[in-house]
């Protein structure tokens, strides 16, 4: 049988070799059943495998296919809305719950890559970089916010000092957060992938899950007639899980965020742009995130099509923001271009829950998910092993339908998105 290809990003063309795994035929008796194998579905079944449970996972494509495998690459603290909003709409109790685990994300990452030996470049350092004065002040107060709940690696930077980390004259500042960094996100799942099979997982590839029967046991059915028989199951299909779970797919909307990466520019060149290569993002509603790769080229992401998909040329809609960006590198020759899609909840939180005692899902992380991910999988661990509290406390953030309705919900998204881009604009 013929595997599904990756996208062809520059991820898959610097993947490190991984084994063709078999597609699912046959029944199979477990105790947890994984679905998806992005770094939600991998974290759950690795923290599983740890604590012993036998672990089957089914991936409808290839480990990392989905935004696990093509994303900015970039470790984000926090939360896509962050402690202070939870604080505002739950009280201090919860926000304090959720505040203390909200550097615990990139910790996990950074000890899988030294436990399990994994290759997946990892570099040390991120920076917000703020547009204007209003976007600056946010950032002083994030900073305030953080450092209350522990976070003390953090560098205001003035606009003097920015100009020393990244060599764009479009910043007034911004942020720099040492304990944030970048890796290459196809080789951490494929190294987190490895790394459960030599637990003993069993991952299926080209096993698209079509159905799931609820009851005592979990029955999971597989596209080409495989049978799983599980004790507990984990939905971790996100932007990619579509229909399956309609109750899930109602109060979130698949959204599409597009890179490129430019052709080999050389250490020299490549820190001309980024002097000690941390990644970057900036402070827009719809931002620009980039770095620099281990082999010194550009990649740099940015825009958000509501409801999925890319645009007609994400070369043209991505090298507009390259050049504004970085001038000095005007007609640089891009080799690899690509989208992806991303799953927003209305409330920019995740979305954690039970579907009756056990079936499990994390999704919804809203633009921000590569250390949320890490954490979820910890937590569904903790609570299956019967230490709810902490997945308890993420599963009791309110979740809402898009105003709209399926019809309706991506353009009414983007008339939002164009106000709060108008203020980013204006600086209000
Ligand atoms: C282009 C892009 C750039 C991004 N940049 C960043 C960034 O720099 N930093 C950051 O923090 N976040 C970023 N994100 C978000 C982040 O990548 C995601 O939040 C995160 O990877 C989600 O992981 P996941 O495992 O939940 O979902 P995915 O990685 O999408 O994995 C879901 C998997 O489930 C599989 N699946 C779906 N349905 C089924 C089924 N029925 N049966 C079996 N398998 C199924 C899919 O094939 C897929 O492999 C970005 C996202 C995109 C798209």
């Amino acid at each position: 049988m013929s595997r599904t290809p990756h996208t062809r990003s520059y991820y898959a063309a610097s993947a490190h070799d991984s084994p063709d795994r078999p597609c699912l035929a046959g029944p199979v008796d477990t105790d947890v059943c994984v679905i998806g194998g992005g770094f939600t579905g991998l974290s759950s079944a690795l923290h599983l495998a740890e604590a012993g449970y036998n672990v089957v996972l089914l991936e409808a494509a290839r480990i990392g296919f989905g935004a696990s495998g093509r994303n900015g690459g970039q470790l984000v603290n926090s939360y896509s809305r962050d402690i202070d909003v939870i604080e505002r709409a739950y009280g201090s109790e919860l926000a304090g719950v959720l505040g203390n685990m909200a550097f615990e994300g990139a910790e996990i990452i950074r000890q899988r890559i030294q436990q399990y030996d994994i290759d997946c470049a990892y570099r040390q350092g991120g920076v917000f970089a703020a547009f204007n004065a209003r976007q600056m002040h946010e950032l002083k107060a994030q900073k305030k916010l953080w450092e209350r709940y522990g976070h003390e690696q953090l560098t205001l930077l003035e606009q003097a000092d920015i100009r020393d980390v990244v060599k764009t004259d479009v910043y007034c500042g911004g942020l720099l957060d040492m304990s944030g960094g970048h890796i290459h996100p196809l080789n951490l799942a494929l190294g987190e992938a490895a790394a459960l099979e030599e637990l003993g997982g069993q991952i299926y590839e080209d096993s698209r899950v079509v159905a799931v029967e609820r009851g005592n046991k979990v029955v999971v059915k597989t596209a080409d007639g495989g049978l799983v028989r599980s004790q507990y199951v984990m939905i971790a299909g996100n932007a990619y899980l579509g229909n399956l779970i309609p109750e899930l797919a109602a109060k979130t909307m698949p959204c599409g965020t597009q890179v490129v990466a430019t052709e080999v520019l050389g250490e020299e060149r490549a820190r001309s742009l980024i002097p000690e290569l941390y990644c970057i993002e900036d402070c827009n509603y719809k931002l620009d995130y980039y770095r620099i790769t281990e082999d010194f080229r550009l990649l740099y992401g940015g825009g958000v099509t509501y409801g999925g998909g890319d645009p007609a040329s994400i070369e043209r809609f991505i090298r507009k923001k390259l050049e504004t960006t970085f001038p000095q590198l005007r007609g640089v020759k891009i080799e690899y271009t690509w989208g992806g899609d991303f799953l927003l909840t209305l409330s920019r939180l995740p979305q954690f829950g039970r579907i009756g005692n056990n079936i499990y899902y994390a999704q919804g992380y809203s633009g921000h998910g590569v250390t949320t991910t890490h954490l979820a999988g910890k937590l569904i661990a903790e609570a299956i092993k019967g230490q709810a509290e902490r997945f308890d406390a993420f599963a009791s953030l309110k979740h809402f339908s898009f105003p709209g309705g399926r019809l309706f919900r991506a353009p009414y998204t983007a008339i939002g998105a164009v106000y709060y881009g108008l203020r980013d604009k204006l600086g209000i």
